[in-house]
């Protein structure tokens, strides 16, 4: 008796379960490899899977199982050796190991067409032979040889769609030796070798203690956080880390956060080293992406510089991970599959045994506490590398300036004066669109957009309001809706406004305006980068998106022009940004030989965050957000998971959640679950939020719960009608 095959298959569907297949047939099983891409039947369509598991065992019975309709690619696209990685991922988040896999995965993946560029081909190996004679008992078989013969060159899969399980017949006709696979179409590139150019720069004592401290640890799990502030010389540590590894014949991936960074990063790489670099980056197209993943795979790339989702990069001999940035909100993935890229990159540096570096001027207290308990290795970096200056800092009271202007009358005063010394000055507001009200000045009616409910911003150059919930946007309205009146006014600004402003007080300067509105077309980004790297003064206007990495050599003064914006925020987390945020943009400034200053603007001098801040620096201000945090039992202090929920109907969503909440009630041991309350932000695109907060010092615990609420929610009648999703670590509750 022969044995009987099953496949266990991961699918990009929301259910978390494999599915059991039968192999398209039972002579082939042995050329299926784990970690191939597998089309199957899927109810009546079909749907794209990868192949976890050859087994002899199946809990279905084998009638009521279907056979997949075909591999994919030649090879598996996902090595298994990740594959337990990925698999823990999905348990820890509580999310079908399917979609964990094409979210790592290039988009192209779901297709069912080859995603390798070496599709499978064949061709007809004798030409004169006839089909009548040999072929005749199989009909099937000739008309799929005469399919063949009658295109005169080799035919992939994709091209055979019309015929039934094209791959059994083919191999029935391959075995006959009447029809050969064609060769692989890519060449194999031969020498791999990637190489150190340029000279490498002299070290301050404090980075050579650093590396001398890492090189130690080079063979095994350990992770270390690089504090240093901007300018420091965390990147000169990276690259000789990187240098090292390359030498032992490994392969290092450097992430770095969204927007802008990864290609500075990259030409910081590329001066360094030579031949096998691969970057990755939210703007590639989906071509790129595929062609990228396969030079990875086939170990074409050494040193792979990349966003987020390259954490997924499948480079087989991975021997060092640095996170730049740490403390990035970017490395959380805010939709579908919610995963944390620092988080599951220290699993995966775990599972592989090697080094990680989380570097960051402002680490996250859940890094912070993780230093303090020894978890990792405190490393810092005190000074700044070469000469160039920690900024001064100063408070601008706001309470007594003119409300007409955003930027006071003394700030720009002090951007005159750095003009005048041919520098440049950057101002930071993280807000863009000319003003976030228009209000009407008769009876204070405000604009609101009616799928939110929340505040139209006005963009004055687009004659729009557009809603920064939802995009949608509409044409600006000549009279208030209320009482007709036609005085409507922008209330408060943002930064077109504050352009507006910066062109009166600075006539005949070059002012640059980035932000999402400026930066939208490809390109346009990388074009004011290299307009700021021209020398001369200029002011530069932008929100966060310029707050992080970047080097600008004639900077000396940053202004911020409204930092009470996260003074107040609902979020438990956001004076920790805002605190990162304010060193972040300080460390902009006076990155050469001279002397920066920043400008804080802001109503609230007096409150106790700036005094800590200033006077203590992030140390001072994480130390004392620590005790905080510890006395709240929040985290760091526990661990967190949020579950959301949204419906057209307000009761449904909060009804699920409360349902889930209460049949669980008695379940609470070591478990805070908070009630379900409204989203702070309630109405979103015409749906209403709610959502759920758990929290517990202990996280097996935590996980024993969720797995609960989770198998609850599931049967519940209303989760079927409302739009939900569990959010394990949660980094933004808005
Ligand atoms: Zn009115
Ligand atoms: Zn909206």
């Amino acid at each position: 008796m022969t044995t009987s095959w099953f496949l266990k298959i991961a699918l990009p569907t929301p259910l978390r379960r494999t599915f059991d297949y039968l192999p398209p047939e039972n002579g082939l099983i042995e050329q299926l490899q784990i970690g191939q891409r597998i089309l199957v039947p899927f109810g009546r369509s079909r749907l794209t899977g990868i192949l976890l598991e050859k087994t002899t065992h199946s809990d279905i019975a084998k009638e009521k199982l279907k056979q997949v309709i075909c591999a994919l690619d030649e090879q598996s696209i996902i090595p298994d050796t990740l594959l337990p990685w990925f698999k823990r991922i999905a348990d820890y988040y509580h999310h079908s190991l399917g979609e964990v896999l094409f979210t790592a995965l290039p988009p192209d993946a779901k297709r069912d067409k080859s995603l390798l560029s070496y599709e499978i081909q064949w061709q007809v190996c004798n030409t004169d032979f006839e089909t009548s004679q040999s072929l005749q008992r199989s009909p099937k078989q000739a008309a799929l040889f005469e399919c063949i013969k009658n295109r005169k060159g080799p035919v992939g899969l994709a091209e055979l769609d019309s015929f039934k399980d094209p791959l059994r017949l083919l191999n029935e006709l391959e075995n006959k030796g009447v029809i050969a696979r064609s060769e692989r179409l890519n060449t194999q590139i031969k020498n791999k070798l990637t190489h150190r150019i340029g000279t490498t720069p002299v070290l301050t004592s404090a980075q050579r203690a650093a590396l001398h401290e890492i090189k130690a640890h080079l063979q095994h799990f350990q992770c270390f956080l690089l504090k240093g502030i901007t300018g420091s010389g965390k990147t000169e540590v990276y690259l000789q880390l990187i240098e090292q590894v390359i030498e032992q014949g490994k392969q290092a991936l450097l992430l770095a956060p969204e927007i802008g960074l990864t290609p500075q990063l990259f030409l910081r790489v590329q001066q360094r080293f030579e031949n096998h670099l691969g970057v990755m980056h939210s703007n590639m197209s989906a071509g790129d992406r595929k062609r990228l993943w396969q030079r990875i795979l086939e170990g074409d790339v050494n040193i792979l510089v990349g966003t987020r989702s390259a954490v997924f990069a499948p480079l087989p001999k991975l021997g060092l991970i640095v996170i730049d940035e740490e403390h990035d909100l970017s490395y959380k993935q805010q939709d579908g599959f919610r995963y944390s890229a620092r988080d599951i990159a220290l699993m995966r540096a775990q599972g592989e045994n090697i080094p990680v570096i989380l570097g960051s001027a402002t680490p996250s207290l859940e890094s912070l506490k993780n230093a303090e308990n020894k978890r990792y290795t405190l490393i810092e970096l005190p000074d700044r590398a070469g000469v160039a200056k920690a900024p001064k800092t100063h408070l601008i009271d706001m309470r007594n300036q003119d409300r007409h202007f955003a930027v006071s009358a003394s700030l720009i005063e002090k951007i005159k004066h750095a003009l005048q010394r041919e520098e440049q000055a950057l101002l930071f507001l993280n807000r863009r669109g000319f003003s976030p009200v228009l209000i009407c000045q008769d009876c204070g009616h405000v604009n609101r957009c009616r799928a939110c409910d929340y505040p139209q911003t006005y963009h004055q150059a687009e004659r729009l309001l557009r809603c920064h919930q939802c995009t949608r946007a509409e044409a600006v309205p000549t009279q208030c809706a209320a009482c007709g009146n036609h005085q409507l006014q922008p209330l408060g600004f943002g930064t077109e406004r504050v352009m507006e402003q910066l062109s009166e007080a600075f006539p005949g300067t070059e002012i640059l305006r980035i932000d999402r509105d400026t930066t939208r077309k490809r390109g346009a980004f990388e074009e004011i980068l290299q307009q700021i790297e021209k020398p001369g003064p200029k002011i530069l206007l932008g929100t966060q998106m310029i707050a992080k990495g970047h080097d600008f050599p004639n900077l000396t003064l940053v202004g911020v022009i409204d930092a009470d914006q996260g003074l107040f925020g609902a979020d438990f987390r956001s004076t920790e940004r805002l605190a990162q945020l304010l060193v972040q943009v300080a460390g902009r400034a006076g990155r050469a030989d001279k002397a920066g200053h920043v400008y804080i603007q802001t109503h609230q001098p007096e409150h106790p965050f700036f005094k800590t801040l200033f006077e203590n620096g992030y140390q001072g201000f994480s130390r004392q957000a620590l005790a905080e945090r510890q006395q709240a039992d929040f985290p760091p202090y526990s661990y967190s998971a949020l579950f959301r929920a949204e419906s057209a109907q307000a009761a449904d969503a909060r009804n699920l959640l409360e349902a889930v909440s209460n049949s669980l009630g008695g379940m609470t041991q070591h478990i805070t679950a908070y009630d379900p309350i409204p989203a702070p932000l309630e109405k979103r695109a015409n749906h209403y939020r709610f959502q759920w907060f758990i929290c517990s010092a202990d996280r097996t615990e935590l996980h024993r719960f969720l797995h609960l609420a989770l198998r609850t929610m599931e049967k519940h009648p209303l989760s079927r009608k409302v739009r939900w999703h569990l959010d394990v670590d949660p980094m933004d509750m808005s």
